[in-house]
């Protein structure tokens, strides 16, 4: 196989020594630049004069001695011009952004096909053309009156526009080309001999440029071209070539290959059930490559489809593997540094100042949190500060992170001195926030080692830098959201440029740097359809016939030119891996690239000399098999564990219910102790609140125990009960504020739900005229023996009755709940259609459960002439009494209790019963509230 830049070189060094010196040679990008030199002084035993080799990007701009605009800086020129258009209805600098972007594209495309820019305006704005969208100009709102007004001014705006960057010498890729393509002769083109190399499509301004070359300086232009796609009428590929070709007069020289239709190629396929999966494959194939040939790593590109698997191709480069270069942009969105500027963003919209005293400064303690740990602060403080810190602000339940508690932690660390010191700098200005952002990079960056990230911090910096200076010339930004938003814009007109040298070993790239270049080895990922070719979406303030009228791009265009880039890398290699994404889900739909179908379909009817294999591959970590069930065996050490823990700490029925619904939940919770996160309760939780109402219950009900509660004597002193519960919330929410927002809302609900409560004891009270309070919050306990392999153990079981009361003859156990309760549930019956009574030991009926297990704990202290009957106090049901039903009688019976105890015994020897390992719930939709699932991966 011979390059086809080495081709290039190869005529080169046909010429004559002082031809070669005043030669000239246009190519696509500067990396073929480097290759055709390679391709040189491999052929060469003494220094020779090298010809000039420029991109077509640099010949131009030299040409026109223009300098090219900086898109930051040119959106603030075009700011400015709106402001000296709109004058008083000029945009704030926010609204201005959504929109200016769009239309530098659209002025670019219209200069790079050199599109009358007069006739293209009026066009346009021409009512004629507003007629035809249907609107009657009588009708028009506002907004659409607006709309049309600003077409009319686009004109305005481009000249404007040009004059203001002509001013500083400087203008976009677009005007540039333009400029010169405008020009009736070009100054200081000295050369014997130019050569235009590598191209496929040309815009207008190319075009003429290259046509004046050829006519006016005999370039000679130099395709790169397979027959298979260019004599096929129908393939996209050649779509363009054929354009240039057939119809125009660029046709002096031509490299036609027979490839595809003759050699014997390769080409594996490979659907991987994941991005991960992707990239585990693409280095597992590598390794097995150079195991084979160790200088097959010489000829090898890796393709990224996409660029978001740059980094993890990087982190998984195999030791093996010990030089590789890297030529493409990386989008800085995509790094994570772009999550710390958010971060520190986020704790200055919520800085909150009083007066201009800093003193008062507090942030909202997530954000601070947040902020703590990221992967960059926690690695630049040293040891575990990061979560050590968060550990501390999440016990102490704080919601406020103020100055007072900043100044106490900055003497931890010289580090996080630092840090604070800077995050005390918090200004209102909020201009002042990119100074803090770049101060933090600088700070990370002096304690990085990694080249790698290095490069990275050193990019956010500049990037940041450059912000500030465009920004210089606004003289007034109030809101942070600008900021947020001219941030953003910079980081996504920033992306890393990654244009490495050095030739020797694995050439990473993107498919738009492998033009002109080949290898005999490819791996491509990504080859999924909406990548390869990627999805355009139709973004122009310029209508789309308006576009194909005046001969400018259209989204199919660009997608002839990716299908010219695939398979012309493809075709002078021999052995080519597509990897593609099969794993359907999010924004991914699994599906493979058309040019995949293509080969697959098209290519062993015109050459069986090429070889295709399409597989399937998993590995063991694929996303779908990470969701799989989980099932945890009951080793010897759980069983001992579980016997101990049983008889020392007991059951209560809350965990009995835990490992009724879920057994892995129970396996999380009971054995590997992992407690749901704790985090800081932001509003009054669910759980604190039923603390709260049964805390209060018990201290305002204290003064009754053992005492008849009368009516009148109850009446009289209920409103103390207000006091009580005020002073619980005091205790119990230190730190937060319940008077405000939906805490309010919250507490005025618990308020009403005490206030029935104290309604229904005194109607109560009024129709049975006393009754007798036993006990609060009553510790029940009692053992139960089970057999477990052939040892007998005594299980502890445990719990606390709210209340237990005396009327009539009748001991009461009560629970208060504050959720909703269904009568039903506690209704317990044994039909032909339900078995409720079973169902209570098989992760139903909880409610029903746990009072008969009080029951059960109660009944040996329960006087023999006394009955026993169990309810609840549903707070929000408005019902003071909500009973048990066992087979439709309230009183609890011997029987009831012998049952029971029987079928307890089996629940407790199932949690022993080796058989049975802990496993997932079945009912996944049961899922959804539990406060394990992100370990549980349900
Ligand atoms: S998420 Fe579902 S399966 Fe997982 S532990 Fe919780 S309840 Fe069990």
């Amino acid at each position: 196989m011979t390059p086809f830049l080495k081709q290039i070189a190869q005529k080169l060094l046909n010429l004559k020594q002082d031809e070669l010196e005043s030669t000239l040679v246009i190519v696509p990008s500067r990396r073929a630049k480097t290759y055709i030199l390679k391709y040189i002084s491999e052929s060469i035993d003494k220094p020779i004069y090298t010809p000039e080799i420029v991109s077509i990007n640099d010949f131009i701009y030299n040409q026109t001695e223009l300098m090219e605009a900086d898109p930051m800086d040119m959106l603030m020129q075009l700011y400015e011009v709106h402001r000296k258009i709109e004058k008083n209805s000029a945009q704030s600098l926010d609204q201005f952004s959504t929109w200016a972007d769009l239309l530098l594209s659209d002025f670019n495309d219209i200069d790079l096909y050199m599109v009358p820019v007069d006739r293209l305006f009026s066009y346009l704005s021409d009512a004629k053309e507003i007629e035809k969208w249907d609107l009657d100009p009588q009708k028009l709102t506002e907004q659409e009156k607006n709309y049309l007004k600003f077409y009319k001014k686009l004109y305005i705006y481009y000249i404007e526009l040009n004059k203001a960057l002509l001013k500083n010498n400087t203008a976009y890729q677009g005007m540039a080309f333009r400029f010169m393509a405008e020009q009736s002769s070009y100054k200081n083109i000295n050369y014997s001999n130019i050569y235009i190399a590598g191209f496929n499509a040309f815009t207008k301004s190319e075009e003429t440029i290259i046509k004046m070359l050829e006519v006016e300086y005999s370039a000679e232009i130099i395709w790169d071209i397979d027959k298979y796609y260019f004599e096929n009428k129908s393939h996209e590929a050649g779509r363009s070539l054929r354009k240039h070709l057939y119809n125009k007069d660029l046709n002096k020289i031509q490299i036609i290959e027979d490839n595809w239709l003759n050699d014997n190629k390769k080409i594996n396929i490979y659907g991987v059930d994941g991005n991960v999966a992707q990239v585990k494959l693409a280095v597992d194939l590598l390794q097995k490559q150079i195991e084979k040939d160790p200088k097959i790593i010489e000829n090898t590109a890796l393709v990224l489809g996409s660029e978001d698997l740059l980094l993890p191709v990087i982190n998984s480069i195999p030791e093996s593997i010990n030089s590789f270069n890297l030529t493409m942009s990386y989008p800085l969105r995509l790094h994570n540094g772009y999550e710390l500027i958010t971060l520190v963003l986020n704790l200055y919209n919520d800085y909150k100042f009083e007066k201009d005293n800093t003193s008062d400064l507090s942030i909202y303690y997530k954000y601070f949190t947040n902020f703590l740990l990221h992967p960059y602060i926690q690695q630049y403080l040293p040891n575990n500060t990061s979560k050590d810190l968060c550990n501390e602000i999440n016990k102490n339940n704080t919601q406020r992170i103020d100055k007072k508690y900043l100044d106490s932690i900055s003497s931890k660390s010289m580090e996080l001195r630092k840090l604070i010191e800077l995050l005390l700098e918090i200004k209102r200005d909020v201009r002042s926030s990119i100074d803090i952002i770049i101060s933090i990079f600088e700070l990370i960056n002096d304690n990085e080692s990694q080249a790698w990230e290095k490069s990275f911090l050193s990019h956010y910096i500049e990037v940041l830098m450059k912000l500030k200076e465009s920004l210089a010339i606004v003289t007034h930004i109030e809101k942070l959201n600008t900021i947020k938003r001219w941030v953003q814009n910079a980081i996504n007109h920033s992306p890393i440029p990654f244009i490495g040298e050095p030739l020797q070993g694995l050439q990473i790239m993107g498919m738009l740097e492998t033009r002109t270049l080949d290898f005999e080895n490819i791996i491509i990922l990504s080859v999924n359809e909406d990548i390869l070719p990627k999805t355009q979406t139709y973004k122009s303030f310029i209508l789309f016939d308006i576009k194909k009228e005046f001969g400018m791009p259209l989204p199919s265009d660009n997608d002839s030119i990716t299908s010219y880039h695939f398979y012309r890398l493809l075709q002078r290699c021999n052995s080519v891996n597509l990897l593609y994404n099969s794993a359907v889900g999010g924004m991914q739909n699994g599906e493979m690239s058309r040019y995949i179908k293509q080969i697959e379909i098209e290519i062993p009817e015109v050459n069986n000399k090429i070889k295709i294999k399409h597989k399937r591959v998993k590995f063991g970590f694929s996303s779908k098999e990470k969701t799989q069930d989980i099932v945890i065996e009951k080793t010897d050490e759980i069983i001992e564990y579980l016997k101990n823990w049983s008889q020392e700490s007991g059951l209560s029925p809350s965990s009995l219910n835990n490992y009724k619904r879920c057994t892995y939940m129970f396996y999380l919770q009971k054995i590997l102790k992992i407690k749901p996160s704790d985090e800081v309760e932001e509003k009054m939780a669910y759980h604190t609140q039923g603390t709260v109402l049964h805390e209060s219950l018990e201290d305002y009900y204290k003064q009754y125990i053992n005492k008849d509660l009368q009516y009148e004597e109850f009446s009289k002193t209920s409103a103390q009960i207000k006091q009580v519960f005020e002073k619980k919330l005091k205790t119990k929410y230190k730190t937060m504020n319940t008077d405000t927002g939906k805490n309010l809302l919250t507490k005025r609900i618990l308020e009403q739900y005490i206030h029935n409560f104290i309604l229904m004891e005194k109607a109560f009270l009024k129709e049975n005229k006393s009754l007798k309070i036993l006990g609060l919050e009553e510790d029940l306990k009692k053992h139960i023996n089970v057999k477990i392999e052939n040892e007998e153990i005594n299980v502890l079981i445990k719990g606390s009755a709210d209340r237990i009361d005396l009327v009539n003859k009748t001991i009461r156990l009560i629970d208060y709940k504050t959720g909703a309760v269904d009568p039903k549930d506690l209704n317990i019956t044994k039909t032909a259609k339900a078995d409720k009574w079973l169902q209570m030991f098989e992760g139903k009926l909880d409610k029903a459960f746990q009072l008969m297990m009080y029951a059960w704990m109660y009944w040996e202290q329960k006087p023999p002439a006394y009955l026993l009957e169990t309810s609840i106090s549903a707070l929000k049901n408005h019902s003071i009494n909500l009973p048990l039903y066992l087979m439709k009688e309230k009183s609890i019976s011997q029987e009831h209790i012998n049952d029971f105890e029987n079928d307890l015994e089996k629940l407790i020897l199932s949690l022993f019963d080796r058989s049975k390992p802990f496993v997932q719930r079945e009912n996944t939709r049961e899922c959804e509230y539990c406060d394990y699932r992100s370990i549980c991966g349900r």
